[in-house]
């Protein structure tokens, strides 16, 4: 039985004293434990060790939006995976798609965080997803079947075991349009597809995450599909009720 994950992506918002009411709210609403899932959420890198202080003692864990690809060294304005690790990281997102569109990252890239983030014992939330363009002349499943092959192929299918996968549609980030509950199952079920071809017992243990507007009005019926296993949440993550509502969807 794959326990639940929801992670809220906080991008470049925030500041200190507005993370701090955003996690008062937080620790208030979600104090019971929710026994079959688990939360994070990824500040931006400055205020990680501030939400990790204030996270102590609650069910919540922090992760991070992103790493370097290398781990140590002359590269000016990076953040490595050890630094991550010091300062309390469970999680970090490889692979967003703001990422690959506006900082050209490519699946080596990605793939060479994914293994930085594991060197260090911390989980990679692997985003794949694609474009609206790509939906519409029908390779939505092939495209990101091919996103998770090459990072697989590089990392090797044993590292899937100690990862999460986001399914992220681009078209759907931001833009206050959801995937069906249906479609998204579908491209799921094809990841789990995908990652079976090399580990059957990987692929059904994997945590597989929807992102791409989760909100409290549709979290429950993309969360009641068999291969969807919580979410990645932007806009949603910033306001605690909404947060705590799809958290609460999960269970
Ligand atoms: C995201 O950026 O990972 C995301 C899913 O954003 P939103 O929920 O705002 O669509």
């Amino acid at each position: 039985m794959r326990r639940s994950l929801v992670v809220g992506n906080w991008k470049m918002h925030g500041s200190s004293a507005s993370i701090a009411d955003l996690l008062a709210g937080l620790k208030h609403d979600l104090s019971v434990r929710l026994d079959t899932v688990d939360i994070a959420v990824c500040p931006p890198y400055l205020f990680i060790p501030q939400v990790a202080e204030l996270l102590q003692g609650s069910l919540l864990t922090v992760g991070a939006q992103n790493v370097s690809d290398q781990l140590e060294g002359a590269y000016t304005g990076e953040i490595s995976a050890a630094m991550l690790a010091e300062f309390g990281c469970r999680y970090v997102i490889v692979g967003h798609s703001e990422r690959r569109a506006i900082y050209g990252e490519t699946d080596q890239q990605v793939a060479a965080k994914f293994a930085a983030v594991q060197s260090l014992g911390m989980l990679p939330i692997l985003c794949v997803g694609e474009t609206l363009q790509q939906r519409e002349s029908g390779k939505a499943l092939e495209l990101v079947g091919q996103q998770v092959s090459a990072v697989v192929e590089l990392v090797g299918v044993a590292a899937m075991s100690r990862a999460v996968v986001a399914y992220e549609p681009v078209w759907a980030i931001g833009t206050g349009k959801t995937a069906s509950s249906a479609q998204a199952q579908e491209v799921h079920a094809h990841i789990r597809q995908v990652l079976a071809a090399f580990d059957s017992n990987i692929a059904a243990d994997i945590q597989i995450l929807y992102g791409g507007s989760v909100k409290p009005d549709n979290a429950a019926e993309l969360f009641a599909n068999q291969d969807i296993d919580g979410a990645l949440v932007g806009g949603a993550s910033l306001q605690s009720a909404d947060f705590s509502a799809i958290c609460k969807a999960a269970m």
